[in-house]
């Protein structure tokens, strides 16, 4: 079906997209939604169809859990001894790796994001897959309780068929984020893609195949949120679930997990506040924020929205911020002279314009513009330039969360002030704190109500340090440590008593 040019496409990506339409993936199998009905993924960079794919049903999801608890109770997945089951999951990392580029350019172009950037989400997954793999090798499934009069001690066990609801920002890198860990501990996964981004996930299942995970232990089921979406989370026959997303939506999952008691994680959104003293080097600082804030778009829930400044060196930082920014190049994402693509549809291109009109509305100054972007050759992409809006922090762009290259800039006099004002949020993701400070750096970075709390820079990610938030950002635990884990296994206590 694609209009688009592809001449650089790789083969087997070419291949990949000519299906017509894409399945869902269900048992080891491309099958058709049970209404016959397709959606289409657009190119973001063109406004063009990509691929179609099937629209999964409330009777196709169902189709998938039975798949997934059918395969956790007959297959040997959860069965096999740790090392075994690790060691699959390093051959699925390998095959990843070896299918690196192909993926890169699904995932850039269904969602937008710079060719660069989308390897670099490959080689995540990778990393989490063997982070997960090792990691359950050296945890003891069984722990021997010393209590009076009892031989006693707790079992570990995988739960059976996990759910998984995915967001369009970073579809193939929480992807990992979420299965790696269901997967090493010995669940099995039932996932549902964001409906503009299926394509990566539909493409690593077949990847999952052939590098031998068994069939049901993967299932896919792309489709609309409020059907599949809502389908899945309301399943009584999952036993954990996980939500990446938007607080509003969030709030619906875990309604329908609580009616059915199925334990729910809910990563969501964020408003993140990056304090800058006035002891820092400028330019590099300036760089950095910059940097943070096109990264993909500024469509990173974890990113620095508000930036707050000490107000000694406010006028020179936000200079250098603005004219950086305005230098930065807007394009195509998979142009490799591109620095920031288009935001990922029409929809979200609206709501980065509409804040803009917004904040102005209710009060801010446009210290840079922003606003629609042509791209020569590209007419039907949905492009937005960064902006820089400053005012008072009550400031409806300064509260909600826009989801583009948008920062709001606000000005504090001292340490006290700039913790109340990043604190001064419903959202509890990530902060940072800039200076050459450190004991003040430690200070203010454990001060923050939030999740995270990072210092001389910004969206630090790393295995092995929980990622979290609290508020309106997340519950239920978190991701990427070794507690992600143990929320996986189930724990079963075995008492003898001894007279
Ligand atoms: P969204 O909440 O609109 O959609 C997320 C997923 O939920 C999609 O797969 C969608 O189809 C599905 N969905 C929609 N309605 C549903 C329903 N009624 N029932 C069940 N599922 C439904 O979010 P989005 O626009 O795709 O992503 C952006 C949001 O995700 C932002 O708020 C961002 O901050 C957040 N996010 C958070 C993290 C984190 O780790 N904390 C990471 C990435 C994105």
């Amino acid at each position: 079906m694609a209009t688009v040019t592809r001449t650089s496409l790789l083969p087997a990506v070419e291949a990949f997209l000519a299906h017509e339409p894409l399945g869902l993936w269900i048992g080891g199998r491309s099958v058709a939604a049970s209404s016959g009905q397709t959606l289409t993924t657009l190119d973001p960079g063109t406004g063009e169809p990509l691929a179609r794919f099937a629209d999964a049903t409330a009777e196709d999801v169902d189709r998938a859990v039975a798949s997934a608890r059918d395969a956790f109770r007959q297959s040997e997945w959860a069965r096999l001894p740790v090392n075994e089951r690790s060691a699959k999951l390093h051959r699925f990392a390998d095959a990843v790796e070896s299918h690196r580029n192909e993926l890169a350019q699904l995932e850039s172009l269904d969602c937008g994001k710079i060719l660069s950037q989308a390897e670099g989400d490959v080689d995540n997954f990778v990393q989490t897959l063997r982070y997960y793999a090792d990691l359950a090798m050296h945890v003891q499934p069984r722990t021997v309780l010393a209590v009076r009069g009892h031989d006693a001690w707790t079992v570990r066990h995988p739960w059976g068929p996990c759910g998984f609801i995915i967001p369009w920002n970073f579809p193939f890198l929480l992807l990992g984020w979420g299965i790696a860990p269901a997967l090493a501990a010995g669940n099995t996964v039932v996932v549902k893609p964001a409906e503009d981004t299926p394509l990566s996930t539909l493409f690593v299942a077949r990847i999952a195949q052939q590098a031998g995970i068994p069939d049901g232990v993967i299932n896919v089921v792309p489709g609309r949120g409020e059907t599949a979406g809502a389908a899945l989370s309301g399943h009584p026959g999952l036993k954990r679930m996980s939500f990446t997303g938007s607080p509003e939506v969030g709030r619906l999952v875990a309604e329908a997990c609580g009616r059915n008691l199925v334990p729910v994680k809910c990563e969501l959104g964020g408003k993140g506040a990056a304090v800058v003293f006035d002891d820092v080097d400028i330019p590099t600082t300036a760089q950095r924020l910059v940097e943070a804030i096109t990264f993909h778009t500024g469509q990173v829930c974890c990113d620095a929205t508000r930036w707050l400044v000490h107000e000694a060196i406010y006028d020179e930082f936000v200079e250098q911020c603005a004219e950086r920014l305005r230098q930065v190049r807007v394009g195509h994402q998979m142009d490799s002279e591109s620095q920031m693509g288009p935001v990922v549809n029409a929809k979200q291109q609206a709501r980065v314009l509409s804040y803009l009109d917004k904040g102005v509305r209710g009060g801010a100054k446009l210290v840079l513009e922003g606003g629609r972007c042509d791209v020569p050759g590209n007419d039907g992409g949905f492009y937005v330039r960064p902006a820089l809006l400053a005012g008072p922090l009550d400031n409806i762009a300064a509260r909600e969360e826009i989801f583009g290259p948008v920062a709001y800039l606000g000005r504090f006099r001292n340490e006290a002030e700039a913790v109340a004002l990043a604190n001064d949020t419903d959202y509890g993701l990530a902060n940072s704190v800039w200076t050459a400070d450190l004991a003040r750096a430690q200070r203010v970075a454990e001060a923050f109500d939030a999740g995270n709390g990072w210092i001389n820079a910004h969206n630090v990610i790393v295995h092995g340090v929980p990622y979290a938030g609290v508020n309106k950002s997340g519950m239920g635990g978190g991701v990427l440590s070794p507690e992600t884990l143990f929320d996986y296994w189930r724990s079963i206590s075995v008492v003898r008593p001894l007279d």
